[in-house]
């Protein structure tokens, strides 16, 4: 359990001497439960460390399969798994239960198959955002070929935030209330923003526009439940492995339930749907969807990594979801103020954004990945490389996502190797 009375002011500063960053008894208990980490992790954008308990949920939930029948384990493992998709839907949304969670493959295979079960009608408006993850702009765009939808960019500032005030005006092509549907990730993996979503979702509901939400790279880092308070949000997509840390290979969807008899059938399986004869229909019967967010089943699935995930999801409701959000916000912070200008790196947004994303733009004739790969071999230190591929608006930067078990000594050790590896050849 969390000690009492740990101080969330009195945190630990950085050699700078910066302002402190809160819960360090939490950072400290957070890195024990990961003693096995042998590098400088701050690339939990890409996959969060997870801890031993969450290795050992996997390997002894495999080892059970082995003893008691791959069916006799996951009966043993049902009610954490039950507990598993309640924490989700704790997380998420008010208005949502345990039954309301699918697990699925990952988030984009959870935003390919809610996409594909949406009722959008032929020549329909879709509000997106620039910052879109590319798979999914991807999976849109094929869906708008097929059923002659409109792509329509929500108005943005400068740094990719959604401008709620030209968007409530309706100024410009995303007039809300011919929108049939709006998608946007709340963090996108490119740019350490958060995106006002508790304002988006509130004028959607107002206008009667359904919001699909990809919460892969916020859920666990920001706090995804004002939003799904202003009921204004029907539907999320999300994964395992970034802020949740815990295992690859999972993610999952879920659904309003005043919402979810709306959409389709995304891949009819002996999974997802039945068939029901009917003699006067055409081709003699009707698919119909199992209930709930039953109709996105995936059925065959790899139980261990799903366990594994209960057990994360465990760690994190433990620890404090408001304790984690907020050292790591704190870590984002000190991040930027360290590493802000060290060796020609600038900054890609706000020094005070509220997101553990951290971007840095390069020096000229500099290239990210290059930097990247050094930080790694030479220094064993993790980050990301962002290039254009990522989303429309993503420009070459390396990224840095500090998690609860960082520490401001992490980031100087960063900022020093960042300046060398900036500055120097490589040996
Ligand atoms: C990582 C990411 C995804 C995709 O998640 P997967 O589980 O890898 O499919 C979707 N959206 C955003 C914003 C992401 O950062």
């Amino acid at each position: 359990m969390a000690a009492a009375g740990e101080a969330g002011t009195s945190g630990e500063a950085s050699a700078g001497g910066e302002e402190a960053v809160p819960f360090p008894d939490l950072g400290r208990r957070w890195l024990a439960a990961r003693e096995g980490l042998a590098v400088v992790h701050l690339d939990a954008a890409a996959a969060g460390p997870a801890s031993q308990a969450v290795v050992d949920a996997q390997t002894s939930h495999l080892a059970a399969e082995a003893t008691l029948g791959s069916y006799g384990a996951q009966e043993r493992a049902a009610e954490r798994l039950d507990a598993a998709r309640a924490a989700l839907a704790g997380l998420l949304d008010p208005a949502l239960a345990e039954a309301d969670v699918a697990f699925h493959h990952c988030a984009t295979s959870a935003f390919t198959a809610l996409l594909d079960a949406w009722p959008l009608p032929r020549g329909g408006r879709v509000g997106i955002v620039p910052s879109d993850f590319s798979s999914n702009l991807l999976a849109l765009r094929a869906r708008a070929l097929r059923d002659g939808l409109e792509l329509v960019d929500l108005p943005v500032l400068p740094d990719g935030r959604i401008d709620v005030d030209r968007l409530r005006r309706g100024d410009g092509p995303a007039v809300l209330d011919r929108l049939d549907l709006v998608t946007f990730p709340e963090v996108p993996s490119q740019r350490g923003i958060v995106q006002p979503t508790v304002a988006v979702a509130a004028l959607c509901r107002d206008a009667g526009v359904p919001v699909l939400l990809d919460v892969a790279q916020s859920l666990g880092h920001v706090d995804a439940t004002a939003a799904g308070a202003t009921g204004g949000v029907a539907a999320y997509v999300g994964t395992s492995r970034k802020w949740l840390c815990g295992p690859r290979g999972v993610g999952f969807l879920a659904v309003r339930p005043d919402f979810v008899d709306r959409l389709g059938v995304p891949a009819p399986t002996g999974y997802t749907a039945r068939w029901e004869p009917d003699p006067v229909a055409p081709g003699g019967g009707r698919l119909v969807a199992f209930g709930g967010v039953g109709r996105f089943d995936i059925g065959e699935a790899p139980v261990a990594a799903r366990v594994g995930l209960a057990a994360a999801l465990a760690e994190h409701v433990e620890a404090g979801p408001e304790r984690v959000r907020a050292r790591i916000q704190a870590l984002g912070t000190a991040a930027r103020r360290r590493l802000g200008g060290v060796a020609g790196w600038r900054l890609g947004e706000d020094a005070a954004s509220p997101s553990g994303i951290v971007t840095l733009r390069p020096p000229r004739g500099i290239d990210p990945a290059a930097i990247r790969a050094r930080l790694q071999r030479e220094e064993r230190i993790l980050t990301t490389a962002i290039d254009e591929t990522r989303a429309r608006d993503a420009v070459p930067a390396l990224r840095v996502s500090p998690h609860v078990h960082s520490t401001p000594a992490d980031l100087d050790h960063l900022a020093e190797a960042l300046e060398r590896v900036t500055t120097r050849p490589a040996p």
